[in-house]
């Protein structure tokens, strides 16, 4: 009820106006956020690397109305995977990009062209692309999107979220060599009729899915926080022989700090998800919905404002 409330306020302007514009926003923020600038997620990846992590940057934006907007954001990703290339963060660095700011909603040909010139950058600097998913109405469109970019650049990485009723049978179609797929549970609100509803019925398909993965032949990439999840996905990985360079683990910037390391230094590759520039409302809220516990902050933010 509440995670539904919250994701209903991810959508909503006029919230969004009140809590980007209260001072206690920036405390909460920095937390999750690299900074403003591509300098500042060049300097938190300096960092995570020198931990032994590797890292997956994405540049916050989303629901691009405008050909401008989608063009600004192609820019971007270019201008960063030069910068990570020549700051020699290549390839522990990769991009983690939403078809969405590259104007899927209005042109999805525009969006896979310039998620296209994204791939052929990220290749030309020694490193990968992932996909996010996002909403049910644009799966079918990302997956299509995901095949044609993955014709001449194979390694570009899928988003399989457990929450999503079909996605057991997409990671059938994905558990292919070489096939990148990061499985998560998804964040964004769902009707009953494409997803599961309970929190038991999205885990229990998170492992049917992973159980999935892992039998493949494909590179899986466990999303997740979820501590009984990160135990299941070692212990299938032992089960299906999977040595620590065969999958990874993922988790997103600022939570679960001390468990990204543990899990690094047992060997695992752990990618963290880091997140950079102005346009952090909808993902904030997403990270309020999965842990109603830090809500205090958006009480405070709209009370403060009277
Ligand atoms: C690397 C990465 C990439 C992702 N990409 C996508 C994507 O492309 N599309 C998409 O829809 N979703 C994406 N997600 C979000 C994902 O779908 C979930 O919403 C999110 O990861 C929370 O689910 P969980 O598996 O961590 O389990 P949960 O059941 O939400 O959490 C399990 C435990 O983790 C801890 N925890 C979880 N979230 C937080 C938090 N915000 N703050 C503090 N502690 C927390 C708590 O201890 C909690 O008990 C991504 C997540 C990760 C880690």
């Amino acid at each position: 009820m509440l995670r539904s409330v919250i994701l209903a306020a991810a959508r909503s302007h006029r919230v969004e106006r009140i809590v980007e514009t209260a001072p206690v926003s920036r405390s909460i923020v920095r937390r999750f956020i690299a900074g403003e600038h591509a300098e500042d997620a060049l300097q938190r990846t300096r960092e995570l690397v020198a931990d032994g992590l590797a890292v997956t940057i994405d540049h916050l934006g989303e629901d691009t109305t405008n050909p401008q907007q989608a063009e600004a954001t192609r820019d971007e990703y270019l201008h960063l995977l030069d910068a990570l290339h020549a700051a020699e963060l290549t390839p522990a660095a990769e991009v983690s990009l939403k078809l969405s700011a590259l104007g899927q909603v209005f042109d999805e040909k525009l969006a896979y062209e310039h998620a296209r010139a994204i791939c052929a950058k990220a290749s030309e600097s020694g490193t990968t692309v992932t996909l996010d998913a996002e909403d049910h109405t644009t799966t079918d469109s990302t997956l299509e999107v995901l095949g044609r970019l993955r014709a001449d650049f194979p390694t570009t990485g899928a988003v399989l979220q457990s929450y999503l009723r079909r996605t057991e049978a997409d990671c059938r179609e994905l558990a292919v060599s070489g096939s990148r797929v990061r499985l998560c549970k998804g964040a964004y609100k769902e009707p009953e009729s494409v997803a599961y509803q309970s929190r038991l019925d999205v885990d229990k398909s998170y492992v049917r899915c992973l159980n999935v993965l892992m039998a493949g032949t494909g590179y899986p990439m466990l999303a997740t926080h979820d501590p009984r999840l990160v135990a299941i996905g070692e212990d299938r990985a032992k089960w299906f022989d999977r040595n620590p360079d065969e999958f990874e683990f993922q988790m997103l910037y600022g939570v679960r700090p001390d468990e990204q390391l543990r899990l690094a230094r047992l060997g695992y590759t752990v990618r963290v998800y880091l997140p950079y520039g102005t346009q952090w409302y909808a993902y904030m809220m997403r990270r309020l919905a999965e842990r109603p516990a830090n809500l205090g902050f958006l009480a405070r933010a709209v009370t403060s404002r009277g």
